[in-house]
């Protein structure tokens, strides 16, 4: 049989059009990771208040150099002959502090 068009518009409605994928708050933690990376690194500015040395800090402030996981000579040696350390510079050395300096140097 001619003359009968089989005419079916092949609409081509994509019914399976791929959705926007939902960003489920990936932003947010990634803000979160940095913030979580900034306060592992400390640095004299994250240091808290309360912490800080009489002396005001430095390069040489035991307070400074243990913040910055930095060697503290004096930490080191009494550690090993397991004397109390020194809370900040401004704490007087022990008898027993001072001559386990002179005998390490
Ligand atoms: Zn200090």
């Amino acid at each position: 049989m001619s003359g009968v068009s089989d005419v079916t518009e092949k609409r081509n409605i994509q019914k399976n059009y791929p959705q926007k994928k939902k960003r489920k708050t990936s932003d947010l933690s990634g803000n979160e990771q940095e913030l979580q990376d900034i306060q592992l690194i400390p640095t004299i500015n994250n240091m808290p208040r309360s912490m800080r040395c009489p002396c005001g800090g430095g390069q040489s402030c035991i307070v400074n150099r243990r913040w910055l996981c930095d060697w503290v000579h004096e930490d080191e040696v009494f550690r090993v002959l397991n004397i109390p350390l020194r809370v900040n510079c401004a704490q007087a050395y022990t008898e027993e502090q001072i001559n386990s300096l002179t005998n390490f140097r």
